[in-house]
Protein backbone atom coordinates (compact mmCIF):
# COMPACT_ATOMS: atom_id res chain seq x y z
CA UNK A 1 0.00 0.00 0.00
CA UNK A 2 1.41 3.39 -1.07
CA UNK A 3 1.30 5.34 2.67
CA UNK A 4 -0.96 8.95 2.18
CA UNK A 5 1.25 9.51 5.31
CA UNK A 6 5.01 8.40 5.17
CA UNK A 7 6.50 9.88 7.96
CA UNK A 8 3.50 9.34 10.84
CA UNK A 9 3.91 6.60 13.03
CA UNK A 10 2.31 5.88 15.57
CA UNK A 11 0.92 8.70 17.74
CA UNK A 12 2.54 9.42 21.29
CA UNK A 13 -0.36 8.97 23.71
CA UNK A 14 -0.77 5.60 22.24
CA UNK A 15 3.27 4.65 22.72
CA UNK A 16 3.43 5.88 25.93
CA UNK A 17 0.11 4.65 26.84
CA UNK A 18 1.53 1.03 26.14
CA UNK A 19 4.89 1.65 27.03
CA UNK A 20 3.28 2.52 30.75
CA UNK A 21 0.77 -0.47 30.73
CA UNK A 22 3.97 -2.75 29.91
CA UNK A 23 5.80 -1.49 32.62
CA UNK A 24 3.32 -1.53 35.41
CA UNK A 25 4.03 2.36 35.55
CA UNK A 26 1.58 5.64 36.66
CA UNK A 27 0.72 6.61 33.86
CA UNK A 28 0.49 10.52 33.67
CA UNK A 29 1.30 10.70 29.97
CA UNK A 30 -2.16 10.45 27.88
CA UNK A 31 -4.48 12.76 29.14
CA UNK A 32 -7.18 11.01 30.61
CA UNK A 33 -8.83 11.30 34.39
CA UNK A 34 -8.53 8.16 36.57
CA UNK A 35 -11.68 9.52 39.05
CA UNK A 36 -15.11 7.49 38.40
CA UNK A 37 -17.61 9.78 35.94
CA UNK A 38 -20.40 11.08 38.01
CA UNK A 39 -23.01 8.81 38.90
CA UNK A 40 -25.81 11.24 37.70
CA UNK A 41 -24.46 11.52 34.67
CA UNK A 42 -23.89 7.18 34.23
CA UNK A 43 -27.66 7.40 35.64
CA UNK A 44 -29.07 9.02 32.94
CA UNK A 45 -27.04 7.16 30.30
CA UNK A 46 -28.12 3.79 31.90
CA UNK A 47 -31.82 5.09 31.23
CA UNK A 48 -31.47 6.67 27.79
CA UNK A 49 -30.14 3.54 26.93
CA UNK A 50 -32.58 1.10 28.81
CA UNK A 51 -35.46 3.45 26.96
CA UNK A 52 -34.47 2.54 23.90
CA UNK A 53 -32.97 5.65 23.05
CA UNK A 54 -30.63 3.17 20.31
CA UNK A 55 -30.99 4.22 16.80
CA UNK A 56 -29.45 6.71 14.64
CA UNK A 57 -29.05 10.51 16.40
CA UNK A 58 -30.02 13.27 14.10
CA UNK A 59 -27.38 14.07 11.83
CA UNK A 60 -26.58 17.63 13.77
CA UNK A 61 -27.05 15.95 17.03
CA UNK A 62 -29.78 15.86 19.62
CA UNK A 63 -31.77 19.18 19.93
CA UNK A 64 -31.77 19.86 23.51
CA UNK A 65 -27.90 19.58 23.67
CA UNK A 66 -27.61 22.29 21.37
CA UNK A 67 -29.74 24.46 22.60
CA UNK A 68 -27.69 24.53 25.71
CA UNK A 69 -24.88 24.68 24.00
CA UNK A 70 -26.12 28.01 22.02
CA UNK A 71 -27.57 29.55 25.51
CA UNK A 72 -23.90 28.31 26.99
CA UNK A 73 -22.23 30.91 24.42
CA UNK A 74 -24.45 33.48 24.68
CA UNK A 75 -24.28 33.83 28.42
CA UNK A 76 -20.51 33.09 28.59
CA UNK A 77 -19.34 34.83 25.61
CA UNK A 78 -22.12 37.04 24.18
CA UNK A 79 -21.97 35.22 20.75
CA UNK A 80 -25.23 33.69 19.51
CA UNK A 81 -25.16 30.86 17.62
CA UNK A 82 -28.23 29.26 15.93
CA UNK A 83 -28.83 26.03 17.48
CA UNK A 84 -30.56 24.39 14.11
CA UNK A 85 -27.60 25.68 11.53
CA UNK A 86 -24.75 26.34 13.51
CA UNK A 87 -24.05 23.95 16.03
CA UNK A 88 -23.34 20.34 15.21
CA UNK A 89 -22.46 17.18 17.66
CA UNK A 90 -19.69 15.36 16.53
CA UNK A 91 -18.00 12.39 17.95
CA UNK A 92 -15.01 13.75 20.04
CA UNK A 93 -13.09 17.17 18.95
CA UNK A 94 -11.21 14.90 17.27
CA UNK A 95 -13.56 14.27 14.66
CA UNK A 96 -14.96 17.69 14.80
CA UNK A 97 -11.52 19.17 13.92
CA UNK A 98 -10.73 16.63 11.21
CA UNK A 99 -14.23 17.31 9.67
CA UNK A 100 -13.10 20.75 9.62
CA UNK A 101 -10.08 20.53 7.72
CA UNK A 102 -11.93 18.25 5.68
CA UNK A 103 -13.90 20.71 4.53
CA UNK A 104 -11.63 23.70 4.47
CA UNK A 105 -8.33 22.25 2.91
CA UNK A 106 -7.80 21.61 -1.16
CA UNK A 107 -4.31 20.88 -2.16
CA UNK A 108 -1.72 23.35 -1.73
CA UNK A 109 -3.24 24.97 0.80
CA UNK A 110 -1.37 26.48 3.65
CA UNK A 111 -2.50 25.89 7.07
CA UNK A 112 -0.39 27.87 9.74
CA UNK A 113 0.03 25.62 13.12
CA UNK A 114 1.53 27.09 16.40
CA UNK A 115 4.61 24.19 17.84
CA UNK A 116 4.59 22.73 20.33
CA UNK A 117 0.91 21.26 18.80
CA UNK A 118 -1.30 18.81 19.58
CA UNK A 119 -0.81 16.02 17.22
CA UNK A 120 -3.68 15.68 15.18
CA UNK A 121 -3.18 18.78 13.28
CA UNK A 122 -0.43 18.07 11.03
CA UNK A 123 -0.83 15.00 9.73
CA UNK A 124 -4.99 15.86 8.51
CA UNK A 125 -3.90 18.75 7.02
CA UNK A 126 -1.49 16.84 4.53
CA UNK A 127 -3.81 14.23 4.42
CA UNK A 128 -6.26 16.36 2.28
CA UNK A 129 -2.94 17.49 0.17
CA UNK A 130 -2.69 20.78 2.59
CA UNK A 131 0.70 22.00 3.50
CA UNK A 132 1.55 23.32 6.98
CA UNK A 133 3.38 25.70 8.14
CA UNK A 134 4.71 25.95 12.11
CA UNK A 135 5.75 29.27 13.77
CA UNK A 136 7.05 27.99 17.09
CA UNK A 137 5.70 29.81 20.44
CA UNK A 138 8.55 32.01 22.02
CA UNK A 139 10.66 29.78 24.50
CA UNK A 140 11.03 29.46 26.61
CA UNK A 141 7.47 31.38 27.75
CA UNK A 142 5.13 30.12 24.74
CA UNK A 143 3.99 33.45 23.98
CA UNK A 144 3.06 33.99 19.89
CA UNK A 145 5.52 35.98 17.82
CA UNK A 146 2.55 38.12 16.02
CA UNK A 147 5.19 39.60 13.41
CA UNK A 148 6.28 36.33 12.64
CA UNK A 149 2.53 35.35 12.32
CA UNK A 150 2.28 38.32 9.59
CA UNK A 151 5.27 37.49 8.16
CA UNK A 152 4.20 33.91 7.51
CA UNK A 153 0.69 34.03 6.48
CA UNK A 154 0.52 34.38 2.39
CA UNK A 155 -2.47 34.08 -0.45
CA UNK A 156 -2.13 30.32 0.43
CA UNK A 157 -3.42 30.11 3.90
CA UNK A 158 -6.56 29.03 4.45
CA UNK A 159 -6.95 28.12 8.02
CA UNK A 160 -4.99 29.04 11.47
CA UNK A 161 -5.35 26.37 13.54
CA UNK A 162 -5.24 27.60 17.56
CA UNK A 163 -5.49 25.62 20.82
CA UNK A 164 -6.18 28.35 23.51
CA UNK A 165 -5.72 26.95 25.76
CA UNK A 166 -2.68 25.20 24.88
CA UNK A 167 -2.24 21.27 25.20
CA UNK A 168 0.73 20.97 26.14
CA UNK A 169 2.51 24.43 27.42
CA UNK A 170 -0.77 24.79 29.36
CA UNK A 171 -0.44 28.70 28.49
CA UNK A 172 -4.06 30.83 27.72
CA UNK A 173 -4.13 33.42 25.46
CA UNK A 174 -5.38 37.20 26.81
CA UNK A 175 -7.90 39.27 25.78
CA UNK A 176 -4.92 41.29 23.69
CA UNK A 177 -3.78 38.34 22.28
CA UNK A 178 -7.24 37.75 20.68
CA UNK A 179 -7.60 41.21 19.43
CA UNK A 180 -4.74 40.96 17.75
CA UNK A 181 -5.81 37.65 15.76
CA UNK A 182 -8.57 39.69 15.08
CA UNK A 183 -6.30 42.61 13.39
CA UNK A 184 -4.22 40.28 11.70
CA UNK A 185 -6.79 37.59 10.33
CA UNK A 186 -9.59 40.47 9.36
CA UNK A 187 -6.65 41.65 7.00
CA UNK A 188 -6.35 38.36 5.45
CA UNK A 189 -8.72 35.83 3.83
CA UNK A 190 -7.81 33.15 6.42
CA UNK A 191 -10.52 30.62 8.42
CA UNK A 192 -9.59 30.04 12.26
CA UNK A 193 -10.26 27.02 13.49
CA UNK A 194 -10.07 27.10 17.73
CA UNK A 195 -9.30 24.33 19.44
CA UNK A 196 -11.13 25.28 22.73
CA UNK A 197 -11.59 21.69 24.50
CA UNK A 198 -10.05 22.88 27.62
CA UNK A 199 -12.11 26.09 27.60
CA UNK A 200 -13.35 25.48 31.28
CA UNK A 201 -9.93 24.37 32.95
CA UNK A 202 -8.00 27.81 33.71
CA UNK A 203 -6.60 29.07 37.25
CA UNK A 204 -5.64 31.78 39.47
CA UNK A 205 -8.99 33.63 38.12
CA UNK A 206 -7.60 34.26 34.14
CA UNK A 207 -10.78 33.68 32.07
CA UNK A 208 -10.88 31.56 29.11
CA UNK A 209 -10.88 33.97 25.79
CA UNK A 210 -12.95 32.28 23.46
CA UNK A 211 -12.80 33.38 19.54
CA UNK A 212 -16.43 33.09 19.48
CA UNK A 213 -16.33 36.51 20.99
CA UNK A 214 -14.18 37.98 17.66
CA UNK A 215 -17.53 39.58 16.21
CA UNK A 216 -16.07 41.18 12.75
CA UNK A 217 -14.48 37.88 11.76
CA UNK A 218 -17.34 35.84 13.45
CA UNK A 219 -17.98 34.38 9.57
CA UNK A 220 -14.49 32.68 9.34
CA UNK A 221 -13.97 31.14 12.53
CA UNK A 222 -14.76 27.13 13.62
CA UNK A 223 -14.86 26.91 17.58
CA UNK A 224 -14.46 23.21 18.64
CA UNK A 225 -15.73 21.72 21.89
CA UNK A 226 -15.46 18.37 24.18
CA UNK A 227 -17.63 16.76 26.48
CA UNK A 228 -14.56 14.46 27.59
CA UNK A 229 -12.92 16.89 28.85
CA UNK A 230 -15.56 18.85 30.01
CA UNK A 231 -17.16 15.87 32.46
CA UNK A 232 -14.33 13.33 32.63
CA UNK A 233 -15.35 11.37 29.90
CA UNK A 234 -12.93 10.84 27.59
CA UNK A 235 -14.14 7.25 26.80
CA UNK A 236 -17.28 8.81 25.33
CA UNK A 237 -16.10 10.53 22.51
CA UNK A 238 -18.23 13.35 22.00
CA UNK A 239 -17.60 16.92 20.94
CA UNK A 240 -19.01 19.45 19.03
CA UNK A 241 -18.44 22.55 16.42
CA UNK A 242 -19.96 26.00 16.37
CA UNK A 243 -19.65 27.92 13.15
CA UNK A 244 -21.32 30.60 11.15
CA UNK A 245 -24.13 29.34 8.89
CA UNK A 246 -22.73 29.24 5.79
CA UNK A 247 -19.61 27.27 7.28
CA UNK A 248 -21.58 24.51 8.87
CA UNK A 249 -23.46 24.39 5.75
CA UNK A 250 -20.23 22.80 4.37
CA UNK A 251 -19.20 21.46 7.31
CA UNK A 252 -21.95 18.90 7.48
CA UNK A 253 -21.70 18.60 4.32
CA UNK A 254 -18.73 16.16 4.90
CA UNK A 255 -20.11 15.84 8.12
CA UNK A 256 -22.76 13.47 6.87
CA UNK A 257 -20.72 11.16 4.98
CA UNK A 258 -18.05 11.03 7.83
CA UNK A 259 -19.72 9.48 10.74
CA UNK A 260 -23.81 10.83 9.90
CA UNK A 261 -24.22 11.28 13.52
CA UNK A 262 -22.77 10.78 17.20
CA UNK A 263 -24.02 8.10 19.87
CA UNK A 264 -27.32 8.84 20.92
CA UNK A 265 -28.07 8.03 24.56
CA UNK A 266 -24.54 9.67 25.34
CA UNK A 267 -26.13 12.68 23.68
CA UNK A 268 -29.53 12.57 26.07
CA UNK A 269 -28.09 12.08 28.78
CA UNK A 270 -25.15 14.73 28.35
CA UNK A 271 -28.23 17.34 27.65
CA UNK A 272 -29.91 16.49 30.97
CA UNK A 273 -26.93 16.78 33.29
CA UNK A 274 -25.60 19.86 31.24
CA UNK A 275 -28.79 21.71 32.17
CA UNK A 276 -26.96 21.90 35.61
CA UNK A 277 -24.17 24.78 34.87
CA UNK A 278 -22.67 24.21 38.36
CA UNK A 279 -21.60 20.83 36.41
CA UNK A 280 -19.30 22.32 34.50
CA UNK A 281 -18.50 25.95 36.23
CA UNK A 282 -16.30 24.71 38.78
CA UNK A 283 -14.08 22.95 36.51
CA UNK A 284 -10.85 25.24 37.29
CA UNK A 285 -11.42 25.05 40.70
CA UNK A 286 -11.36 21.16 40.68
CA UNK A 287 -8.50 21.61 38.93
CA UNK A 288 -6.91 23.77 40.17
CA UNK A 289 -6.24 22.08 43.86
CA UNK A 290 -4.95 19.33 41.57
CA UNK A 291 -2.30 21.18 39.82
CA UNK A 292 -1.22 23.12 43.05
CA UNK A 293 -0.96 19.49 44.75
CA UNK A 294 0.93 17.96 42.13
CA UNK A 295 3.19 21.33 41.41
CA UNK A 296 3.93 21.40 45.78
CA UNK A 297 5.07 18.13 45.43
CA UNK A 298 7.04 18.32 42.10
CA UNK A 299 9.21 21.43 43.72
CA UNK A 300 10.97 19.03 46.19
CA UNK A 301 12.56 17.54 43.00
CA UNK A 302 15.18 19.18 40.08
CA UNK A 303 12.42 19.40 38.14
CA UNK A 304 12.24 23.11 36.66
CA UNK A 305 8.75 23.60 36.52
CA UNK A 306 7.13 25.55 33.93
CA UNK A 307 4.48 27.93 34.26
CA UNK A 308 0.52 26.74 34.03
CA UNK A 309 -2.59 28.62 33.45
CA UNK A 310 -4.70 25.93 31.69
CA UNK A 311 -5.81 22.38 30.44
CA UNK A 312 -4.74 19.76 32.97
CA UNK A 313 -1.38 19.51 31.92
CA UNK A 314 1.84 20.48 33.51
CA UNK A 315 5.37 20.51 31.51
CA UNK A 316 8.87 20.54 33.09
CA UNK A 317 12.29 20.79 32.11
CA UNK A 318 14.24 17.89 33.65
CA UNK A 319 18.16 19.36 32.44
CA UNK A 320 19.02 19.33 36.19
CA UNK A 321 18.35 15.58 36.48
CA UNK A 322 19.97 14.17 32.76
CA UNK A 323 21.34 14.60 30.32
CA UNK A 324 19.32 12.28 27.89
CA UNK A 325 17.12 13.37 25.04
CA UNK A 326 13.29 13.67 26.27
CA UNK A 327 12.16 10.55 24.20
CA UNK A 328 14.99 8.51 26.31
CA UNK A 329 14.28 10.41 29.06
CA UNK A 330 10.74 9.94 29.20
CA UNK A 331 11.06 5.94 28.74
CA UNK A 332 14.14 5.55 31.28
CA UNK A 333 10.97 7.30 33.79
CA UNK A 334 8.56 4.87 32.80
CA UNK A 335 10.86 1.78 32.49
CA UNK A 336 12.94 2.44 35.80
CA UNK A 337 11.26 4.85 38.09
CA UNK A 338 7.41 3.88 36.64
CA UNK A 339 6.22 7.00 36.00
CA UNK A 340 5.25 7.63 32.30
CA UNK A 341 5.17 11.09 30.33
CA UNK A 342 4.98 12.46 27.21
CA UNK A 343 8.14 14.18 25.37
CA UNK A 344 7.45 17.29 24.30
CA UNK A 345 9.83 17.13 20.93
CA UNK A 346 6.23 15.24 20.12
CA UNK A 347 4.47 17.71 19.25
CA UNK A 348 7.29 19.53 16.99
CA UNK A 349 7.30 18.57 13.46
CA UNK A 350 11.39 18.94 13.40
CA UNK A 351 11.11 17.01 16.61
CA UNK A 352 12.54 19.82 19.08
CA UNK A 353 14.48 18.98 22.05
CA UNK A 354 13.88 21.34 25.17
CA UNK A 355 14.50 18.65 27.34
CA UNK A 356 10.80 19.12 28.50
CA UNK A 357 8.16 16.52 29.52
CA UNK A 358 4.12 16.82 30.05
CA UNK A 359 2.43 15.61 33.36
CA UNK A 360 -0.90 15.20 33.02
CA UNK A 361 -2.34 15.93 36.74
CA UNK A 362 -6.48 14.86 35.69
CA UNK A 363 -5.86 11.78 38.40
CA UNK A 364 -6.85 10.81 42.05
CA UNK A 365 -4.66 12.66 44.98
CA UNK A 366 -3.60 9.08 45.47
CA UNK A 367 -2.09 8.53 42.02
CA UNK A 368 -0.37 12.03 42.13
CA UNK A 369 1.15 11.47 45.66
CA UNK A 370 2.09 7.92 44.54
CA UNK A 371 3.72 9.57 41.10
CA UNK A 372 5.70 11.83 43.02
CA UNK A 373 6.97 9.43 45.83
CA UNK A 374 8.53 7.55 42.69
CA UNK A 375 9.78 11.15 41.06
CA UNK A 376 11.46 11.76 44.59
CA UNK A 377 13.83 8.52 44.11
CA UNK A 378 15.45 10.73 40.90
N1 LIG B 1 -7.66 18.87 20.97
C1 LIG B 1 -6.84 18.87 22.01
C2 LIG B 1 -5.93 20.01 22.24
C3 LIG B 1 -6.83 17.80 22.89
O1 LIG B 1 -5.99 17.78 23.92
C4 LIG B 1 -7.71 16.74 22.67
C5 LIG B 1 -7.71 15.65 23.68
N2 LIG B 1 -7.65 14.53 23.49
C6 LIG B 1 -8.56 16.77 21.54
C7 LIG B 1 -8.50 17.86 20.71
C8 LIG B 1 -9.49 15.66 21.18
O2 LIG B 1 -10.61 15.59 22.00
P1 LIG B 1 -11.62 14.36 21.95
O3 LIG B 1 -11.11 13.35 22.92
O4 LIG B 1 -12.95 14.93 22.35
O5 LIG B 1 -11.62 13.82 20.57
N1 LIG C 1 -5.59 14.79 24.24
C1 LIG C 1 -4.98 13.78 25.00
C2 LIG C 1 -3.58 14.21 25.38
O1 LIG C 1 -3.10 15.24 24.96
C3 LIG C 1 -4.85 12.45 24.31
C4 LIG C 1 -5.80 12.08 23.28
C5 LIG C 1 -5.38 10.88 22.52
O2 LIG C 1 -4.89 9.94 23.11
N2 LIG C 1 -5.50 10.92 21.26
O3 LIG C 1 -2.95 13.51 26.12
Amino acid sequence: IKSKLPHVSTTIFSVMSQLAQENNAINLAQGFPDFNTDSELITRLNYYSTQNYNQYAPMFGVEKLRILLSEKFTKLYQSDYDFQNEINITSGASQAIFNVISTLIHPNDEVIIFEPAYDLYQPTVELFGGKVVPIKLKHPEYSIDFEELKQKISAKTKLIVINNPNNPTGRILSEEDLKQFEKIISETNAYILADEVYEHITFDEKKHQSFAQLKSIKDRVFIVGSFGKLFHITGWKIGYVLAEKELMKEFRKCHQFNVFSTHTPSQYALADYMENAEHYLHLNQFFQEKRDFFIEGLQQTKFEILPCEGTYFLSANYAKLSDLNDVDFATKLTKEYKVATIPFSAFYQDKTDHNIIRFCFAKKNETLEQALEKLSKL
